[in-house]
């Protein structure tokens, strides 16, 4: 439980890590994917905070980056970067000859002209960089429009109908060595069938490749396991998404099965802290004004997403009313959540916007020339 006494006398707003809880997810996951002889990288992206990343790293799994900037703070956490995967649809010059240096796992290719830039680095770097084909599958997701990533409308990965003669491209650049394919559906993904769904598009493709003589060494099946922001710190079904992978993929002898988890590695640890600065009346609503906003949590302003909101002052036995749950920043979507049930509230009160972990402090921003949030531990 939260440890209301210890936040009393503390500066808020800040993110409130609870050790115990990404820890017991961390254990969770590493066992499930041992006894597969899975590999899963986190999603640097979902919180990047140092602390946090330090104890994934220390837990072995590797790391999946999105920009140079990930990896060097993957570095500074202690990452192997013969784990580490680059994926993005615009890696920079500079980024590319950066993780060539650190010689990481695998690049993530989204594109052809993005093949000839690694090849030709490469090859000035006297060195032969590992590529996988980041394939878009076009699979529905069923998850916010924001989020889902698998689409033939969205500007992710290359078009199954292209692969073949991208593969042939790819064998063709003398600096490049072709691992195998990547993909990822999108993010916040609650139900099983699109999983599903892409383990038979990816036997269709290696039957495909196999009967073309393409033999790959690694399938990376991406992240967007999904967690139930209505049950704080629960853990994300992580055994009935491996079991899917175990149970439809037919992998073939030597190929290794990676995965990219953010969301369902880091929610479920971290809360928002943050007290009421106004109880506001207008004519037929309540609000309730918080120190924190979308600059501390965009989630709800940009995906339209619900947390679970506790005020942690009230009593059990409180009266309860209808509040709007509101920021301070100057945008009418900076509101944490419309008629929420809570107790009675009033100037002060402290509150915990839960399961806050992933893409809460990551995608903070000083708008309005606000302060980026703190953080704490619970040890
Ligand atoms: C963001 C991202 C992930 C992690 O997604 P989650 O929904 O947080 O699991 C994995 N792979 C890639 C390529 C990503 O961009």
């Amino acid at each position: 439980m939260l440890p209301l006494s210890r936040f009393a006398e503390l500066h808020t707003p800040f993110y409130y890590y609870d050790l115990d809880v990404l820890n017991r997810t961390l254990n969770c996951v590493k066992s499930l994917a041992q006894a597969r002889d899975y590999r899963v990288h986190y999603a640097i992206k979902a919180n990047s905070n140092p602390v946090i990343l330090k104890h994934i790293a220390g837990s072995g799994l590797g790391a999946d980056l999105v920009s140079g900037g990930e990896l060097k703070v993957a570095l500074e956490a202690g990452f192997d970067p013969s784990k580490m995967m680059f994926a993005g649809v615009g890696k920079t010059d500079e980024e590319i000859s950066l993780a060539l240096k650190h010689h990481i796992a695998c690049f993530n290719v989204e594109s052809v002209p993005e093949l000839q830039v690694i090849d030709s680095l490469a090859r000035e770097m006297n060195t032969i960089a590992p590529v996988a084909l980041r394939v878009n599958p076009d699979i529905d997701a069923h998850t916010h429009a924001y989020i889902t990533t698998a689409t033939a409308h969205n500007k992710f990965g290359i078009a199954i109908e292209d692969l073949p003669q991208v593969v042939e491209q790819t064998q063709r650049l003398p600096n490049l060595r072709l691992m195998g394919l990547h993909f990822h559906l999108g993010s916040q993904i609650t139900i099983m069938e699109p999983f599903q769904m892409l383990c038979h598009r990816v036997n269709e493709l290696l039957t495909y490749f196999e009967d073309h003589g393409v033999h790959f060494t690694m399938m990376d099946m991406g992240g967007g396991l999904g967690i139930d922001y209505s049950q704080p710190e629960s853990m994300a079904p992580f055994e009935q998404f491996f079991d899917v992978f175990s149970q439809n993929l037919n992998l073939r002898q030597g190929q290794q099965l990676h995965f990219e988890l953010g969301r369902a590695l880091v929610a479920q640890c971290g809360s928002l802290i943050s007290r009421v600065v106004f109880v506001k009346e207008n004519r037929d609503k309540k609000f309730v004004i918080l120190d924190a906003g979308m600059t501390q949590l965009i989630r709800p302003a940009l995906y339209q997403a619900h947390h679970k909101i506790e005020n942690l002052t009230a009593k059990v036995d409180d009266v309860t009313d209808t509040y709007d749950v509101v920021g301070p920043v100057c945008e009418s979507s900076d509101v944490f959540a419309h008629d929420e049930m809570l107790p009675v509230t009033h100037r002060g009160d402290v509150f915990a916007i839960r399961s806050a972990g992933a893409y809460g402090e990551s995608m903070a921003s000083h708008y309005n020339m606000r302060e980026l949030p703190l953080s704490q531990f619970s040890r």
